[in-house]
């Protein structure tokens, strides 16, 4: 078991509470780690930390040092892939090799801002022959960052790298189930010799930790992940303070395969659509909406496919590993327990696998005439559990994909060129893609309509959150 203190001003302290509290691994359910429980006090720390450290050493560093800084600190996480990866599986679960994707995404991620910082520029606006305009992006000053435990270090990168890219300075709250790999991170932040004050890591929980980050006067922006009831609170908090929240939450996220589509296609993205990270993605495809003529095959061949994933603990990398913590694993079970309550008919799994006494496991579950309006079909899960719908008309699959709060990405399957741009242009959600799941990466935007968030990032997009113009105008 190891223990673990905060990270503020490149350095380790203790809560001012001296609290702690524990993480465990889901797989075993034995603590693996004590740490830290920063609340206000240690918020404010930090964030005077980070407030030092923008008006400091950090505000003289050019745009090309600070890309060289980055670039240095993504070769550090390259040469650590292994033990991070082995901490993120560790401390939340997910399978060694999805974890080392994770990092994979968190070495990108610092890349392309690093490229990207000596790249962020205004323009020179025509306002009149006899004067000069011109805009200034500057960095916003100290951002805080709310991460969620489905890709703890990840999820941490899409926010913070452009924000160091941009010249802002930062303080991270992590999930509390999954703290552990921003802990390690923040060595690398050191070693990499990014300046004291830059990075800073309050572990806590989310309503002391993270709302007093939110409320703090001194932080000028919030890049928040997770779910909707939590994104609501954030920005109520963030509206008081007069300071901008990108909001990247939840899905329910719908797959859609026409009679014409190629369905070995559509039934091989679906497995790891659904099931990977245990379907603990907010862009997993939690919805099949399949039109009646594919139905039966597509759900058949699908089954083979699911009936051989593995499942078991995230170290030993089987396809599927274990639900993040009791608590989801609880909350996954009762949308289990109401679909079989419902008319729906539970086609696979449904429950606990049965080799384990120990462990949050759940095997994947797939129900089918599932109805529209019922809970498992409006709510997301986050779990290894998805619901099939199925649809006679274009205008059906159309009503049934839109028909609900969430709006985070969808996908269609079709051979028809027209339909599926009808598609692309109707379906309400921050990321269609046609015939595939998962198209992008660090250059792609991302974000959701609707309850799914307020915002975009990744990319040239996910730069721009953390600069605000400035006009210049000058009369020679
Ligand atoms: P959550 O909302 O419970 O917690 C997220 C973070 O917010 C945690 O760090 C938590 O401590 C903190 N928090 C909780 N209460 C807070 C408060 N009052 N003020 C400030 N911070 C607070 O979410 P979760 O269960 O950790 O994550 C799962 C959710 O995240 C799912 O809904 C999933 O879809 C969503 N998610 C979205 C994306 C995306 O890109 N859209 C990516 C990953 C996860």
């Amino acid at each position: 078991m190891t223990q673990h203190r905060l990270f503020i001003n490149n350095e380790w302290t203790e809560a001012a509470s001296s609290e702690v509290f524990s993480t465990i691994d889901p797989a075993t359910e034995q603590e693996i780690g004590v740490v830290a429980r920063g609340r206000a006090a240690d918020v404010d720390r930090a964030v005077q930390a980070a407030k030092a450290a923008m008006a400091g050493d950090w505000s003289r560093t050019s745009a090309a040092q600070r890309g060289k800084l980055l670039f240095k600190l993504a070769d550090l996480i390259e040469k650590n892939i292994d033990e991070l990866a082995r901490t993120e599986t560790l401390d939340m679960g997910k399978p060694l090799s999805q974890a080392r994707d994770d990092i994979g995404g968190v070495i990108s991620c610092f890349r392309y801002n690093a490229g990207a910082a000596d790249k962020i520029q205004g323009e020179s606006i025509p306002v009149g022959a006899d004067v000069i305009d011109f805009t200034l992006l500057e960095p916003v000053g100290v951002t805080g960052h709310i991460v969620p435990w489905n890709f703890p270090l990840n999820v941490t990168t899409r926010s913070l790298a452009p924000a160091l890219a941009a010249g802002c300075t930062a303080v991270i709250k992590p999930a509390e189930q999954s703290p552990l790999s921003a802990l390690r991170f923040c060595e690398l932040v050191r070693e990499a010799g990014i300046p004291a004050g830059v990075v800073n890591v309050v572990t806590g929980y989310g309503n002391e930790a993270g709302d007093a980050l939110v409320r703090h006067p001194d932080v000028k922006s919030i890049s928040f992940t997770g779910s909707v009831a939590t994104g609501r609170k954030v920005l109520t908090a963030a509206a008081e303070g007069i300071k901008p929240a990108i909001l990247e939450l939840g899905g329910k996220n719908p797959m859609i395969v026409f009679g014409d589509a190629d369905i070995e296609r559509a039934v091989g993205d679906a497995v790891s659509a659904s099931f990977d990270n245990s379907g603990q993605i907010c862009s997993s495809a939690s919805r099949y909406i399949l039109h009646s003529s594919i139905q039966e095959e597509f759900l058949g061949r699908l089954e083979e496919k699911v009936k051989r994933l593995t499942i078991g603990p995230g170290m030993e990398n089987p396809d599927i590993g274990p639900i993040v913590s009791a608590k989801q694993y609880a909350n996954v079970m009762k949308y289990i327990d109401a679909g079989k309550a419902s008319s729906a008919r539970l086609r696979l799994g449904g429950g606990r696998p049965q080799k384990f006494n120990r462990g949050y496991f759940v095997e994947p579950t797939i129900f089918d005439r599932v109805d529209p309006s019922s809970i498992i079909a409006q709510e997301e899960i986050f779990g290894p559990v998805v619901v099939s719908i199925s649809f006679d008309s274009e205008e059906a699959a159309m009503h049934i994909a839109n028909n609900l709060g969430y709006g985070l990405v969808a996908a269609v399957y079709t051979r028809d060129v027209s339909r599926a741009i009808k598609f692309a242009k109707g379906l309400e959600a921050g990321s269609v893609w046609i015939n595939s799941w998962w198209i992008g990466g660090v250059q792609a935007p991302v974000g959701g309509v609707k309850d799914s968030g307020i915002g975009r990032e990744r990319g040239m997009a996910g730069l721009r959150n953390y600069v605000q113009i400035k006009n210049i105008g000058i009369r020679p």
